[in-house]
């Protein structure tokens, strides 16, 4: 991840050594060591979450689905934070299943109004695109996103400027359990998938509309939490680090699938 986080504030390494200085010798000593113990534990304190923790992001496509609240409790379970990539339209079909989500602490993102594939649209489709998904998602929970993921991962220049434009950044995911494919939608399966792909500071793209991927979120979950993973929001993966509006995240290339 980025250098920047891990920078110590030169006024307070400066403020260390000059009061250290004004004491004796074997006093100055051990000001020292405790200050620059106190230091490094305010240090740490100030860190971004996942620079001194295993952070992972799991997300969830195209929903809310009839598995939502199913997903919700397992993530509940395991005291796990996700980002869900909703549909506008199925917001506006399920608002009591998108305040679940918004309620039990996951994040939110725009995943356009009816999952049209963007590149095939003109400027003002790709506009109405996000901008209702937006105002659906602020309407039914109070806040509008700020990530968005493009159906099956395409962008263009018109699309980049309007997510910009909204304030947004792209999360095209940095590793995908491939559920969209058919042949792979089996429990096992897709539960040795995750396990395979799991890493550090992954943005793992997966769908909530994928029956198996929800059964698979016990054992994943569990086995995750044993090598001692930290669930984490995208929003709080990327904390310390500098975005631009339009811009994608973790800088990786773009994932293919819906
Ligand atoms: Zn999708």
């Amino acid at each position: 991840m980025a250098s920047h986080r891990f920078g110590i504030p030169l006024a307070a390494i400066c403020a260390l050594t000059l009061s250290a200085s004004l004491a004796s010798p074997a006093q100055a000593q051990v000001q020292t060591q405790s200050r620059a113990q106190a230091q490094a534990q305010a240090q740490r304190a100030a860190d971004p979450y996942c620079v001194t923790h295993k952070c992972i992001a799991l997300t969830f496509d195209d929903g809310p689905a009839e598995y939502t609240n199913d997903l919700l409790k397992v993530l509940k379970k395991y005291k796990a934070k996700a980002t869900f990539f909703l549909i506008g339209n199925r917001v506006k079909k399920h608002p009591k299943l998108t305040k679940n989500i918004a309620k039990d602490g996951h994040e939110l993102g725009n995943h356009t109004w009816d999952h049209k594939y963007l590149t095939d649209l003109e400027y003002k489709a790709i506009y109405d695109e996000v901008k209702k998904t937006q105002d659906i998602i602020k309407k039914t929970t109070g806040k509008a996103p700020v990530l968005f993921r493009a159906p099956g991962g395409l962008i263009n220049e018109g699309a980049r400027t309007i997510i910009a434009k909204f304030g947004m950044i792209q999360i095209p995911g940095t590793v995908s359990t491939q559920d969209y494919i058919k042949d792979y939608r089996d429990v096992e399966f897709l539960t040795g998938r995750a396990l395979d792909i799991a890493n550090q500071d992954e943005v793992v793209l997966m769908h909530e509309t994928v029956k198996q991927t929800i059964e698979s979120m016990s054992a994943v979950l569990e086995d995750l939490t044993s090598q001692g993973y930290s669930f984490v929001t995208v929003s709080k993966l990327l904390e310390g680090q500098e975005l631009t509006p339009g811009g994608s995240y973790p800088e990786q290339l773009p994932l293919s699938g819906d």
